[in-house]
Formats: C-alpha cells, sequence, structure tokens
C-alpha cells in the first residue's frame, strides 16, 4: 500500500472505513484520488495490479483539446488547466509541456476535416490555427512543400503516461489517500438503495461512496451487480523508437503515422484508429449501437474473434466471497499487432525524414474502453446512491482524466460541476434504445 503513513509498503492493514473507495488506479481513479485528499477527505482507492498499469500508462501521452467532441471540449478545458495545474505540484519530472498538436494533411480531402473543425475551435475560444504548405514546413523546419497544410493548436499539452499517473499517486498518498495496489474490489454493497460499502479480495471497507473507474472492466463489474453499461474493449498498438532528432515537440498526427517526442528522446508511434475489435458476448449485446463506429472505421478496424470470447472481459457472475475476474488478470497486457506496427513505422519514416535511422525497440498493446458515443459516462445509475460510474474516455481519456475525476469528486460531494453533466448520463443509451 502507498499510504500517508505507511512505514511498511505492501504489509499495511486494509483500512476497515473511508468516506469514500476510488476502484481503479487509472488516471481517472488517481486524480479523482488527489482532488478528494487535497480536501482531507478519507480516501482509499483499490487498484488490482498495480497503478496506471493499463489505459493510462500505454497511451500515446496526447493532452489535446483539437479534434474533440465538442461535448466534451469544457470538460477537456478544464482538464488542460488541471494538467497544468497539477504537473508542478508532484515534485516529480513527468514530461508535461504545453508543446502543441498537429495534424498534417497531404491531400484535400484529409485536410477538409481540419478545416471543418476550426469553427468548433472558434465557438470554444481555442488557439487552433489551419496552416498552409508553407506554414507547416515552417512549423516543421523543411522546404518540400509535402503538405497541404495542417491543424495547429499551441496549447495543447502532452505528458509521459507512464510517469505521470504513479507520480499523482504518490502526491494523493503524501496528502493522505490510501493506495492500495493488488486489491481487487469484488462487489459494492447497498443498504436500502444506498451504497454500504465494497468487499475487496482482502476484505471489507464501510463507506458511503464508491467511484467506479475501472477503464475497459466497468461494464463486467457492472453487470454482475444486474446494471448494464454499453462498453466494448478494442485493441491498440504501439511502439517505442530509439532516440531520433526533433520534428517538433508535440504530438504530430497524420492519417497512417502518429508520432510524439519523448521524453527520453525517442518517439512513440501508432496509428490513429486502427484497432481490434474484440468479439466478446456482449458485443453481440450491443453490436447495433456499436455499428455507427464500425461503419466509419471499417478500413482500419479489425474485428477478431476466437480465444478472447470467453476472456477475461467475457460476461462473468460472482459472489462477494468468489474469486473474480480481476483477481484473475492483475494487468491486461494484450499481445501488440507487429506486422501493423511495421506498417506504421514505415509511414512514420516517409514522412518524417529524422526518423530515418530511428529503430523500434518496444511495442505493446492496450485494451481501450469506448462508448458507442465515444464520449464518457459519469452518473449513479438508479437505485444505486453513492455509487458514481465513472469510465468509458473512449480512446482519448488521458488527456481529459483529471477533469473526469473532479467532476467525480464533485459529484460525490454535492458540489455544482465546473461543466453540465447532461451529456455524460447514462440515460443517453435507454433513451437511443427506446427511440
Ligand atoms: C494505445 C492507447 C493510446 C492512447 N492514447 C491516448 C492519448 O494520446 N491521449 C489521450 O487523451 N488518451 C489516450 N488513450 C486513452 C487513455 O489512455 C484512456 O482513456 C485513459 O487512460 C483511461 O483511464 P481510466 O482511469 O478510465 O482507465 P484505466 O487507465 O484503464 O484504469 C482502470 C484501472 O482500473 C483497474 N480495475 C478495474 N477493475 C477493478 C476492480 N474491480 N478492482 C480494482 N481495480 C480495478 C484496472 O486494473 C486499471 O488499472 C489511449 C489509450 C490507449 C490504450
Amino acid at each position: 500500500m502507498i499510504g500517508a503513513n505507511d512505514q511498511k509498503g505492501a504489509e499495511a492493514a486494509l483500512p476497515t472505513q473511508a468516506d469514500v473507495i476510488i476502484i481503479g488506479g487509472g488516471v481517472v481513479g488517481v486524480s479523482a484520488a488527489l482532488f478528494f485528499a487535497e480536501r482531507g477527505a478519507s480516501v482509499v482507492l483499490c487498484e488490482k495490479g498495480r497503478i496506471a498499469g493499463e489505459q493510462s500508462s500505454r497511451n500515446w501521452g496526447w493532452i489535446r483539446k483539437m479534434g474533440r467532441d465538442a461535448r466534451e471540449l469544457p470538460l477537456m478545458m478544464e482538464s488542460a488547466r488541471l494538467w497544468a495545474r497539477i504537473a508542478p505540484e508532484l515534485g516529480e519530472e513527468i514530461g508535461y509541456g504545453a508543446r502543441g498538436t498537429t495534424y498534417l494533411a497531404e491531400t484535400d480531402d484529409e485536410l477538409a476535416p481540419h478545416a471543418a473543425w476550426l469553427e468548433v475551435a472558434r465557438q470554444f475560444g481555442l488557439d487552433t490555427v489551419l496552416l498552409s504548405t508553407d506554414g507547416t514546413d515552417n512549423l516543421l523546419g523543411r522546404g518540400d512543400r509535402r503538405f497541404k497544410g495542417a491543424l495547429h493548436t499551441p496549447s495543447d499539452a502532452t505528458a509521459e503516461p507512464s510517469l505521470a499517473v504513479p507520480a499523482m499517486a504518490r502526491r494523493a498518498a503524501a496528502l493522505g489517500a490510501a493506495i492500495v495496489e493488488n486489491c481487487a474490489v469484488r462487489v459494492v454493497e447497498r443498504a436500502g438503495g444506498r451504497v454500504s460499502g465494497v468487499v475487496t479480495e482482502r476484505g471489507e471497507i464501510a463507506c458511503s461512496a464508491v467511484i467506479l473507474a475501472g477503464g475497459v472492466w466497468s461494464r463486467t463489474f457492472l453487470e454482475n451487480l444486474g446494471l448494464g453499461l454499453p462498453q466494448l474493449a478494442v485493441k491498440s498498438s504501439v511502439l517505442r523508437t530509439t532516440p531520433a532528432p526533433d520534428i517538433r515537440p508535440g504530438g504530430i498526427g497524420a492519417p497512417n503515422a502518429s508520432v510524439r517526442r519523448r521524453l527520453d528522446g525517442g518517439y512513440t508511434v501508432a496509428r490513429s484508429g486502427a484497432a481490434e475489435f474484440q468479439l466478446v458476448p456482449a458485443a453481440f449485446r450491443h453490436f447495433a449501437a456499436f455499428l455507427p463506429i464500425l461503419r466509419q472505421r471499417w478500413r482500419i478496424m479489425k474485428i477478431k474473434a476466437g480465444r478472447d470470447f470467453f476472456g477475461p472481459l467475457g460476461t462473468w457472475r460472482w459472489k462477494a466471497d468468489e474469486t473474480s475476474p480481476f483477481e484473475r488478470v492483475r494487468v491486461l497486457d494484450p499481445e501488440p499487432d507487429k506486422a501493423l506496427l511495421n506498417r506504421v513505422m514505415a509511414a512514420a519514416r516517409a514522412l518524417h525524414p529524422q526518423l530515418a535511422e530511428a529503430k523500434p525497440v518496444q511495442s505493446w498493446g492496450g485494451m481501450i474502453d469506448v462508448m458507442p458515443d465515444e464520449i464518457p459516462v459519469i452518473d449513479t445509475p438508479p437505485g444505486w446512491s453513492g455509487l458514481l460510474i465513472a469510465t468509458g474516455l473512449s480512446g482519448h481519456g488521458f488527456g481529459i482524466g483529471p477533469g473526469v475525476g473532479m467532476l467525480a469528486m464533485q459529484s460525490v460531494l454535492g458540489e455544482t460541476p465546473f461543466v453540465d453533466l447532461a451529456p455524460f448520463a447514462l440515460s443517453r443509451f435507454h433513451r437511443k434504445a427506446a427511440a
């Protein structure tokens, strides 16, 4: 356990009571724990594996407003302010910096959606600009007029995912939060329609509020409580390279390869939207809801059946005194798609001459939790007063995570949220199903 007064590490006893229990040690759960700890609340975060073991350390590290859905932009803008406040307070290097996001376009067709997004940027007063061929060459310090143009937001940031969230957890612990690793929460208990506690693999903790920030596991957790959530998982693959010359310090996107300069001088390289859709039983239940995403991305998405059908993210039922799927898989570590990554690295080299000598040194996979409309759920299900679901960040939650953590805290404390929560309500899926 990482705790303020904890001298004995993992041997420390599990607290038996807390104001709030947080399930999941990703960016959402950890930032919520940090904000509660800043307020002096007694908070326990239970993580089945290790802090940021799943999506929150495996992502590209982009903290961007650019290109977002307008429904989550106000939340992202506040999240960007939170990142800028938190980063210097951590007292550790997390590679955070406002280095800009750039989307390159080689054709008019590629440029068109970027030009259209400028209107969203204007509505929200963002510093986004559409660059010409010459402007793009100037930004990249090259003169080959390869690109038709680019969309660029100088105030967007990046950080090192594998450093940022663990540093936030240490800060939360220093402020009094109990951060417990290797401790799966099996069930949430309630009495008279109100949350009364959780049962973990190491014992029970009484509490009146629970935040479920379980990432890709949230649907499985809720189904066991008899609650539905149309959330599915897609696998995404990433690689990192040996150090290479500077292209630009921020995130640089392009249809076939996106790159970000890392703190170690190498690049994180991947392809946006290229993912593997896991065919689990829930995929059939929620298939209709996800059809629009599949239609939009069918060229770059694979649908995978087979071994994973009955895998850990399948449909399971267990009781409080039984081993849960969360104890069976401490850290979800899917195999990266090596063939895809070979193509992506070749595309990155073709786009950026600076990568000519860069060698891939590591690759990894990550399971992304996706909602049908690709924006989060931040809501309490009917009949479960005290249970706040904060999940479904749909592949862009590293940037928005602290904002979601803050909203989760405000909801639990009954404070006025800093943005309208209506777009993130669970009922939006029921309305669609009924229509
Ligand atoms: C390859 C990849 C690239 C990405 N790139 C970006 C990017 O550049 N920018 C961006 O903004 N976002 C990006 N994302 C998305 C972003 O990483 C996620 O949206 C975000 O990290 C989700 O955070 P989370 O806290 O909701 O979930 P997670 O980080 O998945 O954390 C959930 C945690 O809950 C734990 N857990 C689950 N159930 C239980 C239980 N019952 N008991 C205890 N613990 C439990 C899990 O072990 C896990 O650690 C990317 C994601 C991937 C995979």
